[in-house]
């Protein structure tokens, strides 16, 4: 199936509605279906190969990810955080035809051989606000759909390939048909070029939700559009949250119409998503797990399984707030050994997956295997219920004298620490043990002592877990999607302390 049907049966079935924007003025799934179908015409016209966008959240996002799918091409979404040569560079590597950029981001790109600019108002003008075309539209459902980098958080970002099947199959996995009241808005403040971007558009499109958007994220943004647009629905990665509940404090704002609030892209910390469920406890809460490579939400823990956990006195339903919950009824999850065996519940090893909407191919690149189970070099477990915890990305877990350690879980003690702000545990090269676990703690107001913090964690986890070494930042460094770039904090603490 394409990603347009999904477009297609909702603009046939409630044309009128809004599907992004505000609730007067927004532009309605007619209008958007006709528009993406009018740019298709003109894209296939110009015999262009695939899509390019460039530029911050707004009706041009689901307009050219339509279009794209319409003409049988690629959409490939920038990131306009990067620095003008890394950008020229991607655009090189993906080669985009036609490439529709913010006006204030086109002198970025320059003239590039092969790639037409077209500014998003010129765009928006001609298609959003144009008279729609008949058109012979291309139908293979293995067309690619989006060609989409991860995040680059251990290493270069890869281009993965999305194809049509992978994303509807991953959407009708998890939406009703037009399963909204026409009330329903879901706030995204993702960008574009992000898998979650991406799948907040699939899924409020199929189910005939209005999409609202801010164009970058800020707290304060965010709670005022969301208390203003009456905003029902909200993804946003763990990050966000903290500085979100902050700011309702801060308001005295309640915002009375939210009803579901999913997250993911990385680790929640517990107290942070416990807070928020005081906080907001009319809230339906959804931790999401997945990856670019896997179309998005593979396993999810659900409100009712936040509320039992969060409500219960057993340690080991408890835990299960720090969980992703369970796999996707349309997947299949194994946890293997190096060896590539599968291992039993509580055993530690890497997280796989296997099922339609798993796609594990990059650019020029297969990465799954002949019998589609794609590695997603996370380090995990499932326990006997079938939830799954996430520890980290493999790359991550630090090796200290053949003892695997995981960063998160010591990271999840010295957050407890009333000092804490933030927190980062890395490996750094150690001459007898291989590595050694180092701290690059963020503390609320004056530093702790470290003699203080290392007991801390000596009471709650074994002595080998406890940070050998101390560091004390005002910051850590996040990606724009909250990601913590523990490669670029490593890098520094190694040329600092004089290491390789
Ligand atoms: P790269 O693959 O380039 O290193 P990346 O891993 O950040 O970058 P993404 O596809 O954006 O690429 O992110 C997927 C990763 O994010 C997962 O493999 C996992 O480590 C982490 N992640 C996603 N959702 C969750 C979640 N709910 N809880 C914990 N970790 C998560």
């Amino acid at each position: 199936m394409r990603t347009t049907l999904l477009l297609d049966i909702v603009a046939d079935a409630c044309g009128e509605r809004i599907a992004v924007g505000p609730r007067e003025g927004g532009v309605s799934f007619g209008q958007l279906r006709d528009g993406a179908r009018a740019a298709a015409a003109w894209l296939m016209s110009r015999s262009a190969e695939n899509l390019g966008f460039l530029g911050l959240n707004g009706a041009a996002v689901p307009l050219t990810l339509f279009a794209a799918g319409f003409a049988g091409m690629p959409f490939v979404p920038l990131n306009y955080r990067l620095a003008d040569a890394d950008l020229r560079r991607l655009v090189a590597r993906t080669a985009p035809a036609v490439l529709v950029a913010d006006d204030d981001m086109v002198p970025r790109l320059g003239a590039i051989e092969g790639v037409k600019v077209i500014a998003r108002s010129t765009f928006e003008e001609r298609f959003l606000h144009g008279a729609a075309e008949p058109v012979d539209l291309p139908e293979s459902e293995n067309d690619i759909a989006v060609l989409l980098f991860t995040s680059g958080t251990t290493g270069e970002p890869k281009a993965a390939v999305l194809r049509h099947a992978n994303l509807t199959s991953y959407v009708m996995s998890t939406v009703d048909l037009l399963g909204c009241d026409e009330d329903e808005a879901a706030l995204v403040s993702v960008p574009a070029y992000h898998i979650a971007g991406i799948s907040a558009i699939l899924t409020s499109v199929y189910g005939a939700r209005r999409i609202v958007y801010i164009p970058a994220f800020t707290a304060e943004d965010w709670v005022a559009v969301a208390a203003r647009e009456g905003v029902t629905h909200a993804m946003v990665v763990p990050t966000m949250l903290d500085r979100i509940l902050d700011e309702l404090d801060s308001r005295g704002e309640k915002l009375p119409a939210l009803r579901a609030l999913s997250y993911g892209g990385g680790r929640m910390p517990e107290p942070v998503i416990a807070r928020a469920m005081r906080v907001l406890p009319n809230v339906d809460f959804v931790n999401a797990y997945g990856l670019t490579e896997t179309s998005s939400t593979v396993a999810l823990l659900s409100p009712d399984d936040h509320r039992e956990a969060f409500a219960s006195e057993d340690a080991v339903v408890r835990a299960r707030l720090g969980s992703v919950g369970r796999v996707l009824p349309s997947l299949e999850i194994e946890i293997r050994d190096e060896q590539g065996n599968a291992l039993p519940p509580g055993q530690k090893g890497e997280i796989c997956v296997r099922g339609e909407q798993v796609s594990g191919e990059y650019l020029h690149k297969k990465a799954i295997a002949d019998d589609g189970w794609f590695a997603t070099n996370d380090s995990g477990w499932i326990d006997e219920d079938g939830y799954l915890f996430v520890e980290g990305r493999l790359d991550d877990v630090i090796v200290r004298g053949g003892e695997n350690i995981s960063p998160g879980e010591i990271e999840d003690v010295l957050r407890e620490h009333g000092s804490i702000a933030d927190v980062a545990v890395l490996g750094l090269p150690h001459p007898s043990w291989g590595e050694c676990v180092a701290a690059v703690v963020v503390c609320r107001d004056a530093d702790p002592d470290s003699a203080e913090l290392s007991r801390h964690v000596q009471a709650r986890l074994r002595s080998t877990k406890t940070p050998e070494q101390w560091f004390f930042r005002t910051e850590l460094p996040y990606n724009e999607t909250g990601k913590l770039l523990r490669r670029v904090l490593k890098a520094e603490l190694a040329e600092a302390t004089g290491q390789d």
